[in-house]
């Protein structure tokens, strides 16, 4: 009988749990936390409190692992708004044009993500869960991991007992505090090579009850924290989620970190390019208090230059934490999920299967790490461990590239299709696209009462409650 264990019940791990469900013959999810019910917050996902958006190939491959959950979440009201048309995005280069697209998001709080993902995989005969419970380690050598070591709670405080749990394979999901480095080390094996960039980055999220003219079909809104000006970053996120609710997160990069008290808070997103995020902010009621998360780094490990012992695998933030930024950690795992089952497909739980997965985890990322690490490197006092890659030439392509996009439908649609896991990098290289961009723009900025210009429902419930919006 074969054993799968993965450690950490997080999005990562449920779905690479549901990935091993057909081709082993148990699995079992172990996580330090408890889950709730609902869709609530709890301890292990202090991520909840801030906006998330599921990138529409990332929502895709979660419905070829587990059909149909997309479904379920909207049923759940979560939200699905096309970026060329349902989403008010504004730069350095002015508020972007609508164009047709097939680019999309999944807006939802992250507590009913978890809770419908959560729901769907744990519904599954072979997999069990076993939750107040903490791996601190490994079992077994630098060539096999055997099984895992286990810390378990009978509550809160003392009462903490020890067992091992034997396995055929150990997947390590607990997240970006994850202590395989350490683990591995302690079996024989040598430091695993780690790549480092911190630009400061840091959230302050707060949910809001929609003003009632506002609740339905509300677009999702975006003010970019531009690189590259010489000064720190400043954006926001406004996202419609469920029953109504707005979250709102404020992310400013070193230098300009939000604050999470009532006046700061405003204040920043007074200070912002554009005031429309602060003037909904002031339009509807909060519902919790400002949260913050800090150290949002790019942090990449390399496990997959270690000879990993076979019996042991590394995915999501455990092995690469991305900028949440740019929206991609929760489509990362989804897309190592399939990978992971495709190996299985292949050749099963054969010799080397922990080494062929690792290599494919790695390259999962490849595309999302440079684009992040190469913006990010960009903003002031960013720091990095390594070389990040492109220059001064790239630098000004890149920002040509995207004050043509703010303006041209093509370009636009190219960009959000691979921003968006719909398309390869590679469908940005045409002929006609980089001579576009080369071109250069053709028009003006464009302002804030022309894009709400799409918007004919909200024109005027939006102009009753900005100033900065001219009445129709
Ligand atoms: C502020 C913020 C905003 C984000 N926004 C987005 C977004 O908009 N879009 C997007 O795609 N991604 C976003 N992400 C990234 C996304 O949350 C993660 O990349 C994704 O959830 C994968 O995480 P994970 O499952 O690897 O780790 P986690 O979500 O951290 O889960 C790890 C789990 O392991 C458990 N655990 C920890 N240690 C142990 C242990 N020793 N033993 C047992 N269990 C353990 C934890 O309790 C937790 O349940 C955001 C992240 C942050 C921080």
């Amino acid at each position: 009988m074969t054993h799968a264990v993965v450690l950490g019940g997080g999005m990562a791990g449920m779905l690479a749990a549901a990935a091993l469900a057909e081709h082993v013959d148990r699995v079992t999810v172990v996580e330090s936390d408890r889950f709730p019910d609902a869709p609530l917050p709890r301890k292990g996902l202090p991520q909840g409190h801030h906006f998330h958006m599921f990138m529409g190939g990332g929502v895709d491959a979660l419905d070829e692992l587990l059909p149909g959950t997309s479904e379920l979440l909207y049923a759940a009201g979560a939200h699905r708004r096309r970026m060329g048309d349902e989403f008010l995005g504004v730069s350095m280069h002015g508020w972007s044009r609508p164009y047709d697209g097939r680019a999309y998001v999944l807006a939802a709080s992250r507590h009913l993500l978890d809770h419908v993902v959560r729901g769907r995989v744990l519904s599954h005969p072979a997999i069990d869960v076993v939750e107040g419970t903490k791996a601190i380690g490994l079992v077994g050598d630098a060539a096999r991991v055997t099984g895992v070591r286990l810390e378990s709670r009978a509550d809160q405080d003392a009462d903490r007992a020890e067992r091992t749990l034997a396995a055929d394979l150990v997947v390590d999901a607990t997240g970006r505090g994850s202590r395989a480095p350490v683990w591995l080390e302690a079996l024989g094996l040598p430091k695993v090579a780690e790549d480092l960039q911190d630009a400061g980055f840091a959230y302050a999220g707060r949910t809001y009850e929609a003003p009632a003219a506002l609740a339905d079909g509300f677009p999702a809104i975006l003010v970019q924290a531009d690189s590259g000006t010489g000064r720190p970053g400043r954006g926001a996120g406004l996202l419609p989620n469920e029953d109504g609710k707005w979250i709102v997160s404020m992310i400013g990069t070193k230098g300009a970190q939000p604050p999470t008290d009532e006046e700061g808070y405003l204040a920043f997103a007074r200070s912002l390019q554009d005031p429309l995020v602060a003037e909904l902010m002031a339009a509807a009621r909060p519902l919790t208090e400002i949260r913050a998360y800090r150290g949002l780094v790019n942090r990449q490990r390399h496990f997959e230059k270690l000879p990993v012992p076979d019996g042991f695998l590394v995915v999501g933030d455990a092995a690469t934490i991305l900028n949440p930024n740019y929206a991609t950690g929760m489509s990362m795992a989804a897309f190592q999920a399939l990978a992971l089952r495709a190996e299985l497909v292949k050749r099963g739980l054969a010799d080397g299967f922990t080494r062929r997965v690792q290599t494919a985890v790695a390259k999962s990322v490849v595309g999302s790490w440079q684009a992040a690490t190469f913006n990010d490197s960009l903003f002031p006092g960013a720091e990095s461990t390594m070389k990040v890659r492109g220059g001064k030439g790239q630098q000004r392509f890149i920002a040509r590239w995207n004050r043509v996009s703010a303006e041209n439908p093509a370009v636009a649609r190219a960009t959000f299709e691979v921003a968006s896991f719909l398309a390869p990098r590679r469908s940005m290289m045409t002929l006609p696209l980089l001579f576009t961009v080369l071109r250069g723009p053709r028009h003006p900025e464009m302002a804030l009462a022309d894009a709400i210009e799409r918007f004919p429902a909200f024109r005027e419930p939006l102009s009753r409650i900005g100033s900065v919006i001219p009445p129709g």
